[in-house]
């Protein structure tokens, strides 16, 4: 601990650097800061190893030949920061101070606890459309990365549900692997981009249903086979007949407990710099979903945690 910290933290744990987190982004930070003697603490939070524990087949991890499970290469990789020497420490922030240094964490454990470096990798959730039918097909027919999982529809028809960018930009990839690909949308305009709706609109394999809403996911053992439709207008409701639902309605980044504590966004994300991870506040770092609204593959979080290290191993090389 340093002289400044055991000033300032009371009766609070002191840590050289704390990465809140530990998904793909979080752990990845983790092994670099702990190769960087740094001593890192990740704490994990609710959901420890993120996103990918609630995935199945990973076939996009680069460095698998076969499919690999999203809870396994989520344990390895946390096996792998602790081996090489970062501590996880179970345990929830519910409030991030950094008014002043050390930065000040109040955790749901009743601890405080202060770090000279904070980095933030606490991820997003997909948002669901709150259905039962939905949760009951979830991972057997129903998912919300078409990235993840589109390949296994190839040829197979399939819908996704949302009118945004990240719907059009699902269905748009799905097209190319799927035989036919139905947007379910609530309205009857999209609010997607212009130029991407131009381009869905296009596609031959694509249709919209538009003024509908899923009011029911059907299937059976083999996973799902069709969709209820209800109108949102005065229409009767239909079936249509997919075996894959990729929902696409958005994603909240799980940044609440720092709203105070840096930038972030109107819709939530914390504002990094342009190709970096700097924020708002001089010596906290943020990687991964909770900063990234485009890309949000484990890959892609994976590099960003490598970067918040890095960041962070030079900001504080630039404080000695
Ligand atoms: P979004 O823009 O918030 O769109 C969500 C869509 O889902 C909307 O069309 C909304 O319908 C619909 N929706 C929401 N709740 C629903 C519900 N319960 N049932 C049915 N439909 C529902 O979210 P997003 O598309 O994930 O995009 C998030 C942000 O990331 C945006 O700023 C977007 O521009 C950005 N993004 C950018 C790119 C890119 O630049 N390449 C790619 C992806 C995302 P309504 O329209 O009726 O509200």
């Amino acid at each position: 601990m340093t002289d400044h910290a055991s000033a300032t933290a009371d009766a609070a744990l002191h840590e050289h650097v704390v990465i809140i987190g530990a998904g793909a982004a979080g752990l990845t930070a983790g092994i670099y800061t702990a190769r960087a003697n740094l001593s890192p603490v990740i704490l994990a939070g609710l959901q420890p190893g993120g996103q990918m524990t609630i995935t199945t087949d990973v076939e996009n991890y680069p460095g698998f030949a076969e499919v690999i499970q999203g809870p396994w290469l989520m344990t390895e990789m946390q096996s792998q920061a602790e081996n090489v020497g970062a501590r996880v420490i179970y345990d929830l922030v519910t409030d991030l101070d950094t008014s002043a240094r050390p930065f000040r964490m109040k955790l749901d454990s009743g601890k405080v606890m202060t770090a000279d470096v904070v980095i933030l990798a606490t991820g997003a959730q997909a948002r669901w459309l709150g259905l039962e039918s939905e949760s009951a097909f979830n991972g057997r027919g129903v998912s919300a990365c078409a990235t993840c999982d589109g390949f296994f529809y190839k040829d197979r028809d399939v819908a996704v549900i949302g009118g945004g960018n990240t719907a059009v930009e699902e269905a748009l990839y799905l097209a190319n692997i799927c035989r036919s690909v139905t947007l379910v949308h609530r309205r009857d305009s999209l609010r997607a981009e212009q130029i991407m709706q131009d381009r869905l609109l296009k596609k031959d394999n694509i249709t919209v249903e538009w003024n509908r809403a899923v009011a029911e996911v059907l299937g059976d053992e083999t996973g799902v086979t069709g969709l209820r439709l209800s109108s949102t207008g005065n229409d009767d409701d239909k079936v249509i007949s997919v075996h894959g639902m990729f929902v696409a309605i958005g994603h909240d980044p799980a940044t609440k407990a720092f709203a105070d504590a840096v930038a972030l966004d109107d819709e939530g994300y914390i504002i990094a710099e342009a190709g970096g991870t700097r924020t708002s506040v001089d010596g906290v770092f943020a990687a991964g979903d909770c900063v990234d609204k485009i890309y949000r593959q484990a890959v892609t979080a994976a590099g960003m945690g490598c970067m918040a290290a890095l960041d962070a191993e030079r900001w504080l090389g630039e404080q000695e």
